[in-house]
């Protein structure tokens, strides 16, 4: 007997792998989660929704579309949301894309593009970050070709943290050609301070070809619950709308996503906390002599080459992203991890030293 095969462009693509689990969630540094629990407001108005749960969710979305809409001062149909932005950025390019056609982006970026990408079949085309872990964008437009349908932008970039300038992406969207879609991955856009960081908002008002991810996932701390969303023109977002598994957002987490927006003042301050940590970190890890580059997220990398792997084993029982041969990554979490984490870095440099 034989088994089913799944279509050949599944062969190359891996199970997605996560952040590894740790002795316990603070000390859990591997995922860019946001170190604190939700607000217990959010809570309250997520735990209502439970009562319900032998009703389907509104699959129109109408209440968090609307405040979305209130929040970016852009009408509802403007909005597409998913089973978190990973499940948004793959109806997008379910939507998009098919074989024979061309997706760039930079590498490394977030570990999910390859596989989003590779299910539909078409072609990637990766262009290397410069040596201090930016984006290269006048290669990227140099690397668009006729059989170019969308590329991706990550901002700041995961894993290694910078962002890209405004002025750079504002060059960028003049040079590709209006019929490609740009997606500008924005996960981390809350925690950025950096005046002269390229904002997504900004470019879709002037370039209809681009689209803005966004998360409640990071900022927002509720990653648990898998809410993200596109910013486009409505016709982009109704193509991803299509694209995307009817009653993918549960009511409950509908709920607590609205709860958030209305709660705005109070995660500001938890941001901003964290922003402060991150900048502590680097600050800390620089003085100690690592060569870390420069981010705006809730994450610092740290790039090891061959001892990720053996620098990540030495930060148990804090929990790190390795990527081996590469660097690891380290999310910014509570402030007496974040110790942990800086007296095991100090150990390891003495080790190696
Ligand atoms: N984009 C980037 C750059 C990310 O790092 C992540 C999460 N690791 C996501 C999108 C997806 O986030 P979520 O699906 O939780 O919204």
């Amino acid at each position: 007997m034989t088994t089913p095969r799944a279509r050949q462009a599944l062969d190359g693509i891996p199970v997605y792998r996560a952040g590894r689990a740790a002795s316990s969630d603070d000390h859990k540094l591997s995922s860019n989660e946001n170190p604190y629990a939700p607000l217990p407001g959010v809570i309250e108005r997520a735990a209502a929704e439970l009562g319900r749960m032998n009703r389907y969710p509104d699959a129109g979305m109408t209440e968090l579309y609307a405040a979305l809409s209130a929040r970016f001062g852009l009408p509802a149909d403007h909005f597409a949301a998913g089973t978190g932005s990973v499940a948004v950025l793959f109806a997008l390019l379910t939507a998009h894309l098919e074989q024979g056609d061309e997706i760039v982006y930079a590498w490394r970026s977030f570990e999910a593009y390859p596989i989003a990408a590779d299910l539909t079949g078409a072609t990637t085309v990766r262009v290397p970050l410069r040596p201090d872990a930016t984006h290269d964008l006048d290669a990227m437009a140099a690397a668009v070709t006729d059989r170019t349908k969308v590329v991706l932008v990550c901002t700041p970039n995961n894993p290694t943290g910078p962002v890209v300038s405004a002025e750079a992406l504002s060059a960028f969207l003049t040079k590709v050609p209006s019929h490609v879609l740009v997606v500008v991955d924005e996960a981390y856009v809350e925690f950025v301070r950096d005046p002269q960081a390229a904002s997504g908002l900004a470019a879709l008002a002037e370039h209809p070809n681009v689209v803005v991810l966004r998360t409640f996932s990071k900022a927002y701390g509720l990653a648990g619950l898998r809410v993200g969303y596109a910013v486009a023109r409505p016709e982009v977002a109704i193509a991803i709308r299509k694209a995307t598994p009817p009653f993918a957002v549960t009511d409950l987490s509908q709920a607590a996503a609205v709860a958030s927006l209305e709660s705005q003042d109070l995660l500001d301050e938890r941001v901003e906390a964290i922003v402060q940590e991150r900048v502590a970190m680097l600050a800390a890890l620089r003085e100690q002599g690592w060569d870390v580059p420069d981010t705006e997220a809730n994450f610092v990398w740290l790039p090891l080459g061959d001892d990720a792997l053996d620098f990540a084993a030495s930060c148990d029982p804090v929990s790190v992203r390795p990527f081996a041969g590469e660097g690891v990554r380290v999310s910014i979490g509570a402030p007496a991890v974040n110790a942990e984490l800086l007296a095991a870095a100090a150990a390891f440099r003495r080790l190696r030293d």
